[in-house]
Order: structure tokens, then sequence, then C-alpha cells
């Protein structure tokens, strides 16, 4: 069985406050789940000490450089050495935004592995895409670039998560059903190559993740956890939903 993982994405959100105080509330967390908390980069010291080993830390974003003259480029090394655990890689509003594509995409995943982070590739359709039929060439195409670019093994040190980009921000959550089924179609694209990699591998659901419907969502197959955005910002709902992993 593979371990939940709940990790709550800030955004640019968040102040040392923030930090305080979820850190005072996750310390009595005794449950199941590995958290992981992926503040802003200037709160990810704080939050090491904070944190104490109890709650992962991760970051949301790195450059797919090792090092240099890069401008407003944080390395892999850094994060590493930052106590990050884990990074966010490939989120929707990177791609969207910053015009992030899979080669990029690819290229900061291998960079983030190759310092000891495991990388948390977020894949997704839009509404458009869904309503077209295309979810499934979608998600699984922004996954084959990175199994094409990584190999396959790597794959035994990361983590994918589902956010269908007309869930993010909005309130609307895929069903247990929807998000279900893309998970197992991930799944079996991972399986094609290895089944042991596709069975030990965390598949979270991310899309308006809430106290009130996380329990439903991680009660299905192939949901390991979440990806929790807004919902990550106040140490109740991020508790609750830790308890429902
Ligand atoms: P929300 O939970 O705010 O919808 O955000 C999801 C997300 O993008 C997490 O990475």
């Amino acid at each position: 069985k593979r371990t939940p993982l709940v990790a709550g994405n800030w955004k640019m959100n968040g102040d040392p406050s923030l930090v305080e105080g979820m850190a005072a509330a996750l310390a009595g967390y005794d449950g199941a789940a590995q958290m992981v908390i992926c503040p802003p980069f200037p709160f990810l010291a704080q939050a090491r000490e904070l944190f104490a080993g109890h709650v992962a830390i991760g970051a949301q974003n790195l450059s797919d450089q090792e090092e240099g003259a890069y401008t407003g480029e944080v390395s892999a090394s850094m994060l590493a050495g930052a106590g990050c655990g884990y990074v966010i890689i490939g989120h929707s509003e990177r791609r969207a935004l910053y015009g992030e594509t899979d080669a990029l995409i690819a290229a900061k995943f291998a960079r983030a592995q190759t310092e000891g982070l495991v990388p948390i590739l977020c894949v997704g359709e839009t509404l458009e895409e869904r309503e077209a039929g295309k979810t499934e060439a979608v998600v699984c195409g922004q996954l084959q670039a990175v199994i094409d670019a990584a190999g396959i093994e790597a794959f035994a040190r990361a983590v994918v998560a589902y956010e269908p980009v007309w869930a993010i921000g909005t309130g609307m959550t895929a069903s247990p059903e929807q998000a279900q089924e893309v998970h197992a179609t991930l799944r079996q694209t991972v399986a094609s190559y290895s089944a042991d990699i596709a069975a030990s591998l965390p598949l979270l659901y991310g899309g308006s993740v809430k106290a009130d419907n996380a329990a439903l969502l991680f009660a299905q197959s192939d949901i390991d956890g979440g990806l929790i955005g807004g919902a990550s910002l106040t140490a109740d709902s991020f508790l609750a939903i830790c308890r429902a992993a």
C-alpha cells in the first residue's frame, strides 16, 4: 500500500505568521499521511526550522540549469541545501502563465532528481480539452514527455499530480469517479513500462480539494493523496484534509 501524501501549494501567498501557525497546528498530527508544505522561497528557511522534520518541505519551482548567470532563478542544489525534499514541477499556472513547455518541464524534473529532490509532476487538461474528449491524450502526453526524457526508472523517485485546470481555484472539483478514471489511466501508462514502479508511484489529485470533499476523493483506489491550493492556507482545513488521507 502506498503512503498517502498531502502537499500544500501556497502559490504566491502566505507570510511568516502563516508558517508559525501551520507549524503549531500540524505538530499534533499523528495520522498516516506524509505532509508536505510548499511555501514561497523566502519562507523555506523558517519552515525548515519550525516544521523540524515532522512536515516535509517542498519548493514550487526550480531552474533547469545547474548554476551560473541565470538572474532570478533558484537551483536544485540550493533547494536541497535549504531542506527541501520535494519540488512542484509543471504546475498548470507555470505552463499557462510562464510558457513552460514539456521540454523545459522534463529538464527541470531531471535537474531536481540529480540533487535528490522528489519532483511532484503536475499534469492536467483544460475545460476545452475535456469537452473535446481529449483529457486522456493531454494528460498522458504530458506524462509521456517526461518519461521519454527522463526514463521510466525516474518515476521510482517521483510523484505525479493530476490537476484538471478547470478545477483549480474554481471551487469545481472533479468528481471522485472522474478523478479516479484519469488516475487509473496515468497509472496504466506507467505500468506499460514497469508494473512495480506503477504500483509504488504516488498519484495525487489537485483542484479545489477541501475538508468536505477530500475523503471521497482519497478513497478512490488510484488516488494517493492531494495537492492542495487554497485550502492549504488555513491550518484547520489543511489538517482536516490530512486527516481524510
Ligand atoms: P486549489 O486547491 O486552490 O484549487 O489549487 C489547486 C492547485 O493548483 C494546487 O497545486
